[in-house]
């Protein structure tokens, strides 16, 4: 490794002498053993010496490597969070996912034998760290609010950014911020004869993929050092299918994973699937071909699964190299047998239990599953059977588990989409890149020669699959991050070095949305209220919502709901229940029709899932109900729905029953109440004397504070309104129901729908309403809908009145009538408890 010394400044080698302070640790056997199978700690000493020598050191190394569990150890080991050294802060690692966070602390707590407080971490909803903590794990965004506070970071004395090739919008941001603080603090040390001193940054990569940190000149001032830790890395052989197959890949890995099962030698197999919804259907089809667990072990399985999220992974993994021992070539096991597919009707869709093979032990891993249930993919697999992990891009580059010779990989991956102006969201699964099918690959050689089969032909893979995965910072909303650059004092975001720039348009969008919400002055500085917002761990628009609700008497209903929403979506979905039979809740409730013709042809089995599914139906609409009972209203919004489910669970004792019975997740219901005392206690710090009870004192809302919370609401959503097209067409048509009814909003072109699963859809289109995003399928939805009236813009919205016409067409002509005052509530007389009406059928 020539390349690596060379990038090492020869001339500091003289430094280089090992740290004064040594910490001393006691390690189990069994754990020492293991890590001296890692690669990295083969490399111990150049990277400690590298560290040592450089402020910013960027280490790549392929997943697995050991760079997240052992870097930390090797800084503690060397002193970096000794208060006897001359470093006296603490080592920081940033994770883009908060599971990765949380289960790395807790693996390296256990390698290091020390206890939760002092190897730690901290997420958005939760925290171990202590006094004593000398090693903090936490999320790219956890750190990213620290720094507005403190832009030195001077508590920490080493910051590892771990990840980096995955391009999250908080890792690129993070690092362009701490290429100042190295700067500042590195002046600041020299000026101050030492009581500052100098940061080290670590930049971690599962690629050699870094010449957007390295080749920046805004950036660091010097191209800092590369440490490239080759891991052993077997031979993998890929078989590409000779056919692509249309769409159903999902039935095509079912078919894979049995062929690789029943007739090739032992070994983990791991799938690459896009979803959760999928990985449902996977893991189902194959725990019924091959069983291995009694009745109840298997149901109690799948009861923790339920545990399950709804929303995808958001981020897409990017993996940017070659791996470079890749046998493209190798045909030594059964290279026929999987060459020539689907025309053996040997497996078709109709399961019958296998019981040649042995049993198969199925595991399903994605982001949103519970830890729990997560980090069983780290233990052995029970005796006499063999483990298939099917698996969301997680485990590309996040977690590595042990013993995988099987690679399937269906070449798709789920990716938000965001569109910068119109601010419409799609969910796409499309090809991913070239570079991360690579990554995928490779999870196969790691403990022996391994084999990848494709689920597409090597044509597609040349034509079709881009070469990279696009940055986030391309792909989503950065208002939240433009605030926090503000709120850091960097005025001028346009000059902020970040690795790769947005687009200017893309900021000036979010800095306008800043601008609306009062969050920033007309010349872009921050406001007195940006700032108190920038403090709120959620998206300024919440945070707006929060410090409305402060001034109208409605806060503990805001923080329910600015938490709820803040969390992913409460309510389980469908197919995590059934073996749905298709796997786009939009398309499916678009299609209706189709779908009564189908329903004859059912098999009873699916036509009993369909009735289990209206029953859950009914139980949903409770929640709206909530409303008709406690205030005579009919449903006015969404969002409220979610208020409903946060009072009728604390109200129920906030029981995991509770949740079974309603179809929601409790580890959802968990983290709003988590994220609920978490806000509350930031008010109560911001705010002392301002009333904000939580649980058992928050009544159910008052009609007055409903009509509150729907101006507040509107307040936080003031760019996005929508409005009924008849209105602005004068046209006298009159709907019974909303489906179908077209609307306008400022930003998209397109005419927009409400979607079928608001509950306005089923009532009289109202004429105004905000959203809460917009999702494009085959049109454009708004989800998350709140009816409002026109008469509460000219006082929310006042900048916006005369910027689209749309809006400025019906507000000005009512602009003289009605500048309605903004409801001020008196609490208190609001029904007295949230329980929840009867079913009605
Ligand atoms: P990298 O960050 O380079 O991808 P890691 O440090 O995450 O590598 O992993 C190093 C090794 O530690 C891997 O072999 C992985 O399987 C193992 N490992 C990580 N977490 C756990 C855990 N909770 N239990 C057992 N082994 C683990
Ligand atoms: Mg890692």
């Amino acid at each position: 490794s020539d390349n690596e010394e060379s990038n090492i400044n020869k001339s500091d080698e003289t430094k280089a002498v090992k740290k004064a302070f040594y910490v001393p640790i006691e390690r189990n056997k069994e754990i020492q053993e293991a890590r001296m199978e890692l690669p990295i700690c083969a490399e111990e000493q150049i990277i400690m010496e590298t560290i040592s020598n450089n402020p910013v050191v960027i280490i790549c190394g392929e997943t697995g490597s050991g760079k997240t569990t052992q870097i930390p150890q090797f800084l503690y080991e060397a002193g970096y969070s000794s208060k006897d050294n001359d470093n006296p802060g603490i080592i920081g690692i940033t994770q883009p996912r908060r599971v990765a966070a949380v289960s790395m602390s807790k693996r390296v707590a256990q390698e290091l034998s020390l206890s939760e407080q002092e190897v730690s971490y901290q997420i958005r909803y939760d925290a171990t760290i202590s006094p004593k903590t000398v090693i903090k794990f936490m999320t790219d965004g956890v750190l990213l609010r620290e720094l507005a506070n403190d832009f030195l970071l001077s508590k920490y004395s080493a910051i590892i950014i771990d990840e980096a090739h995955e391009r999250s919008l908080n890792t690129d941001i993070l690092i362009g911020a701490v290429s100042r603080v190295l700067k500042l603090r590195a002046e600041l040390s020299e000026d101050d004869g030492g009581k500052i001193k100098p940061l080290k940054i670590i930049i971690m990569s599962a690629t050699l993929r870094v010449s957007d940190f390295t080749q920046n000149k805004n950036l660091f001032d010097m191209v800092p050092p590369i440490i490239n830790v080759s891991a052993r890395q077997f031979p993998v052989s890929i078989h590409f299918n000779r056919r692509t197959p249309n769409i159903d890949y999902v039935s095509e890995a079912f078919k894979k994973v049995c062929k690789i099962h029943t007739r090739l030698p032992h070994g983990g197999i791991l799938v690459f699937l896009t979803g959760q919804n999928e990985i449902s259907i996977l893991c189902k089809k194959l725990r019924r071909k091959f069983p291995y667990l009694t009745q109840y072990k298997s149901k109690q399985l799948l009861e923790e699964e339920k545990i399950v999220g709804d929303v995808e992974s958001l981020t897409a993994k990017e993996a940017d190299v070659e791996i470079g021992d890749l046998d493209i070539g190798d045909k030594e096991v059964g290279e026929e047998l999987f060459d020539t597919d689907s025309e053996d009707s040997e497996e078709n869709d109709e399961i019958t239990v296998d019981e040649r093979s042995g049993p198969l032990y199925v595991l399903p891993l994605y982001s949103l599953l519970s830890t729990h249930a997560q980090l069983r993919v780290f233990e052995a697999p029970p005796e006499g059977t063999r483990l298939c992990v099917v698996a969301t891009n997680v485990a590309e580059t996040s977690l590595t588990i042990p013993g995988i010779k099987y690679v399937v990989d269906c070449g798709k991956v789920k990716e938000r989409r965001y569109d910068v102006i119109t601010g419409v969201q799609s969910y796409v699964v499309d090809w991913t890149s070239k570079a991360s099918a690579d990554q995928r690959a490779g999870r196969a050689g790691r403990t022996g020669p391994g084999h990848c089969y494709r689920l597409f032909s090597s044509a597609v893979f040349n034509d079709q699959f881009q070469q990279f995965t696009i940055p986030e910072v391309y792909r989503m909303p950065i208002e939240g991050i433009v605030l926090q650059m503000k709120a850091m004092n960097i005025d001028t975001v346009y000059n902020f070095p970040f690795p790769t720039p947005p687009d200017r348009n893309h900021l000036r969008k979010a800095e306008r949305l800043l601008q609306y919400m009062n969050a920033l002055d007309e010349n872009g500085g921050i406001t007195e209220l940006g700032r108190v917002m920038a403090t709120f761990p959620v998206a300024p628009r919440f945070s707006k919502m929060l410090i409305i609700g402060q001034q109208h008497g409605c806060l503990p209903y805001i923080i329910a709901i600015v938490s709820a929403l803040s969390v992913a979506d409460p309510f389980i979905k469908d197919y995590h229940l059934d073996i749905s039979m298709n796997s786009d809740d939009d398309v499916e409730e678009e299609d209706n029709e189709d779908f009564d013709v189908r329903y004859n042809e059912l098999s009873e089995i699916q036509k009993e899932a369909i009735s289990q599914k209206e029953h859950r139906k009914l139980i949903r609409k409770r929640f709206y109900d909530v409303q008709k009972k406690h205030a005579g209203l009919d449903p006015t919004s969404d969002i409220l729905k979610l208020l409903n489910v946060v009072g009728a669970y604390v109200y129920e004792g906030g029981t995991d029953e509770f949740c079974e019975r309603n179809f929601v997740r409790p580890k959802a219901m968990e983290e709003i109440h988590k994220l609920r005392r978490q806000i509350t206690n930031i008010v109560q710090v911001n705010c002392p004397g301002v009333d904000v009870c939580l649980d058992s004192k928050m009544k159910p809302p008052s009609i007055v504070q409903l009509k509150a919370i729907r101006q507040i609401i509107t307040a936080g959503f003031i760019d996005q309104i929508a409005i009924r097209k008849g209105l602005i067409d004068k046209s006298s048509k009159i709907f019974s129901s909303a489906r179908n009814v077209e609307y306008c909003t400022m930003w998209a072109d397109d005419n927009v729908f409400i979607h079928p699963t608001s509950i306005l859809y089923h009532h009289k289109p109202p004429d105004f309403v905000v959203y809460q995003e917009l999702h494009r399928t085959s049109k454009v939805w708004m989800k998350g809908i709140t009816v409002i009236e026109s008469s509460w813009l000219s006082k929310l919205g006042k900048s916006l009145c005369t910027f689209s016409k749309p809006v400025d067409l019906q507000v000005k002509s009512k602009k003289n009538k009605d500048t309605e005052k903004i409801a001020y509530v008196i609490p208190s007389f609001g029904p007295k408890n949230w329980e929840l009406p009867p079913i009605k059928i």
